[in-house]
């Protein structure tokens, strides 16, 4: 096998082809796992022996990383962090001692924007670029994706490598590229008009702009369903298309269906978390583009089909700046599904539905953010935003408080008769929140409108802790 694979950049299926690469993505996973490991080897010998980072990250490792006999024998090699990232980038900037090509080889940069921390920077080669390309056509293709549509590509186009992973693919499926942006003032409402007049097949933005899409063009007198005319939206940078009321929402307000897509950008190509337009919820992990296994937060050990852990991540074929063993910190659960395509890769049946570090323990019950937008959106009471405020009470009890719109009508309504209507609304989703949790939390109303509606990945959950 040459490593890494080399693609045929005029290939095409044909149009009703369910499969990009039918023996591939059907194949039984064990002749798979074959495939997977003669790859893994060509990836972690190249790391080895061009990677100042993986020589010393690896000199103690119990494996021999030049000569990996096994998938049981690659997973001994250590999990890397973002933390690991981000110090040894800041030793060896820009890239830290990750590149395995000459600096004048990478052709684009991209990264994280460091919100939380140092910003992360990606070096990505030519050859690399291309094969994300490839990626990412043949997995927007079991997302339904085909040559006479037109992708528009709702997102900001700068370091987030989202945006132009979508287009990427886009491109080399040889589908209408309209990338049209987002996060400009008064730019949802071009979104509105340009969407109506160019009637785009497909979506690609978070889960969050979608819903703000629909209330923008409802308030312009639109109706999204018929106006637009999108048959299917894909989604990542959060977990909202496989948050089962989230995604109802976007399906009815547009008329289309949704596809999960997204693992992180520092994997990217990041679709290889990828459902497809048979899957109700949830990801395939397409195994032989990236490697994915789940393993348990705490021990790191693995985690079976059925299981719930962290993905962590490796790269199959990156010459630029591999990641092996990426830690995501993310919480999923996988299973082996009989979906209707055919496809014999795991799925994560939830998508990602928490973070490791971003799952609440409160009263000893583990509650993800996602959940509880789950029951919010299910409320007919809704308004459209919430926020989740975490406290820490007499210095060790966790305290969750729920602040939720009500939509107007139902506002104004309770509002009437008084404070006792309004108190009366507060206990019914309060008590809706606790059954569905299965624990007690706070519940703050505010009128629709209250909380700022976002363009980008939405930020809800507010932590006062320490
Ligand atoms: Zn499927």
């Amino acid at each position: 096998m040459t490593w890494p694979p080399k693609y045929d950049p005029a290939y095409i299926p044909s149009r009703d082809a369910e499969h990009w690469d039918a023996r591939l993505e059907t194949m039984d996973p064990a002749e798979r796992d074959g495939i997977i490991l003669e790859k893994l080897r060509g990836q972690v010998r190249y790391a080895w022996e061009r990677s100042g980072f993986y020589r010393e990250f690896w000199k103690d490792a119990p494996v021999d990383p030049g000569h990996i006999r096994s998938l049981d024998e690659f997973a001994e090699l250590p999990i890397l962090t973002k933390e690991e990232v981000r110090v040894e980038q800041e030793a060896h900037p820009p890239y830290g001692r990750f590149l395995c090509v000459a600096p004048e080889q990478v052709y684009r940069i991209h990264g994280t924007s460091g919100t939380t921390g140092r910003p992360t920077v990606f070096g990505i080669s030519r050859g690399d670029w291309e094969r994300i390309g490839e990626a990412h056509a043949r997995i927007l293709w079991a997302a339904g994706v085909r040559p006479a549509d037109t992708v528009m590509v709702s997102a900001v186009f700068s370091l987030y490598v989202g945006s132009w992973g979508a287009l990427v693919g886009a491109e080399r499926l040889g589908a209408t590229c309209f990338p049209f942006g987002a996060g400009a003032p008064g730019q949802t409402e071009r979104a509105v008009e340009w969407a109506q007049m160019v009637r785009p097949a497909a979506l690609y933005a978070t889960p969050s702009y979608a819903l703000y899409l629909a209330e923008t063009a409802r308030e312009m007198g639109i109706d999204p369903r018929t106006g637009f005319g999108f048959r299917l939206m894909f989604f990542s940078g959060e977990p909202g298309a496989s948050v089962p009321a989230t995604r109802q929402a976007i399906e009815d307000a547009f008329g289309c269906y949704v596809v999960d897509q997204g693992s992180m950008a520092e994997m990217t190509p990041w679709m290889t978390n990828g459902g497809c337009r048979h899957l109700e919820r949830g990801m395939h992990l397409w195994q032989d583009i990236v490697y994915t296994q789940l393993v348990h937060p705490e021990t790191h050990e693995p985690v079976g089909m059925g299981g719930e852990g962290v993905p962590v991540y490796t790269h199959l074929e990156r010459e630029s700046q591999p990641m092996i063993r990426y830690w995501s910190g993310d919480i999923a659960r996988w299973e082996m599904l009989d979906c209707p395509c055919g496809r014999t890769y795991p799925t994560l049946t939830q998508g990602i539905y928490g973070r490791a570090d971003d799952m609440l323990i409160i009263r000893g019950q583990n509650v993800f953010p996602s959940r509880v937008e789950d029951v919010l959106r299910s409320l007919e009471e809704f308004g459209g935003e919430f926020r989740l405020v975490v406290e820490r009470e007499r210095g060790y009890l966790d305290r969750l408080t729920v602040q939720t719109e009500v939509s107007a009508g139902i506002w104004a309504s309770a509002a009437e008769s008084g404070p006792d209507g309004l108190e009366a609304l507060r206990s019914r989703v309060s008590d809706t929140l606790r059954r569905a949790l299965g624990v007690g939390v706070s519940v703050e109303l505010k009128p629709e409108g209250e909380f700022e509606r976002t363009q980008f990945k939405a930020r809800r959950v507010i932590d006062l802790r320490q």
